[in-house]
């Protein structure tokens, strides 16, 4: 009987049991398209927390394997500090899982918020070390991930790191991730045969901090979620966004860019101390921008061309500003 030892090269050879020293760096699997599911989670909320559950299996040296990832059900309690899974989406999605696919619930994650470390809390260490001990459980997985916010909201990124926690060990072990390639065999069966089961998440492409701890020599390569239908997918779109921000500072105030939960673009700025938010919408440039005022949307929009350019923004604005604040636009 021939053993197949070569695999735990990558882990340092130790074929039979863990090591009874914890690594102080421990190494998990994942699918490209699982940690990509994650990261753009993430990127999908960027101001409350957002979180779901990891299933998979777990190697011979007890390091998780995470082969589908679910997120936030519909009932799941999401907030700018904490998030609570949907109990009943996480039993229901769980079940199917194991019955159909044979995975083990094997652990969470969540996000924190934006200037937040991808780094588990206090309570959230006491939370896992609970369940641990609650459900008598050696190890549980868990993955924290944060956003990092550059200039420009197009130019955000995720971070997504591992914490392993172990019965009896005061301190998670770190990991970092072998990514394998492309997309998990369950995704796609799971996907089509239980969508009602699926949170899919709202953006495309996922983009990854510098920080993201690979194991690996292979930076996980983007599965084929591409979607080039908004008007910042586009290079020359984004310079143009910058473009326009530059000119909306000279005239108003600092001007800022945020990604709303659906994915899409706003801008705000303030004018005589009161806040401006203006939306580039799914269809936009198709479809004329939103504005609001204070958050009150605002009514009787000025025509929009269509025409897709920093002075048709600028004059959009500057005519549906005018009405209410005479001065503030007089200068255009
Ligand atoms: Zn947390």
């Amino acid at each position: 009987m021939r053993i197949l030892d070569d695999i735990y090269d990558i882990f340092g050879n130790y074929a039979t049991s863990p090591p009874a020293e914890p690594a102080e760096v421990g190494k998990g699997f994942i699918y490209a398209s699982e940690l990509s599911f994650i990261a753009r989670h993430t990127l999908d909320s960027p101001s409350c927390e957002t979180g779901g559950d990891l299933f998979g299996y777990w190697t011979h040296e007890g390091y998780p394997i995470v082969a589908y990832v679910i997120g936030p059900g519909k009932k799941a309690n999401r907030q700018v500090t904490f998030f609570n899974q949907d109990e009943a989406y996480l039993v229901e999605a769980g079940r199917a899982l194991n019955r159909e696919h044979g995975l083990q619930h094997i652990g969470n994650w969540h996000s924190h918020h934006r200037l937040g470390l991808a780094s588990p809390s206090a309570h959230d260490s006491a939370t896992v070390k609970r369940a641990i001990e609650n459900y008598r459980l050696a190890q549980f997985f868990l993955v924290i991930s944060s956003v990092r916010q550059t200039f420009s909201p197009f130019e955000r990124t995720a971070s997504v790191n591992g914490f392993l926690y172990r019965a009896g060990q005061e301190k998670p072990i770190e990991m970092e991730w072998l990514v394998l390639p492309g997309e998990s065999p369950i995704r796609a069966v799971f996907d089509e045969a239980r969508p009602e089961l699926v949170a899919r998440p709202k953006t495309k492409v996922a983009a990854y901090s510098d920080d993201l701890r690979l194991a690996s020599f292979d930076e996980p390569e983007e599965v084929a979620f591409q979607d080039s239908s908004y008007w910042l997918n586009d290079e020359a779109n984004q310079r143009l966004l910058k473009a326009f921000l530059d000119e909306l500072e000279k005239r108003y105030a600092e001007a800022k860019p945020t990604q709303e939960d659906d994915g899409t673009v706003s801008v705000e700025f303030s004018v005589e101390a009161r806040r401006v938010r203006l939306n580039f919408g799914a269809a936009f440039p198709q479809s004329a921008p939103t504005l609001t005022l204070d958050d009150e949307p605002l009514p009787n929009l000025p025509d929009w061309s269509a025409t897709l350019s920093v002075e048709a923004l600028l004059d959009f604005v500057a005519n549906a500003l005018q009405p209410i604040f005479s001065n503030a636009t007089a200068q255009s």
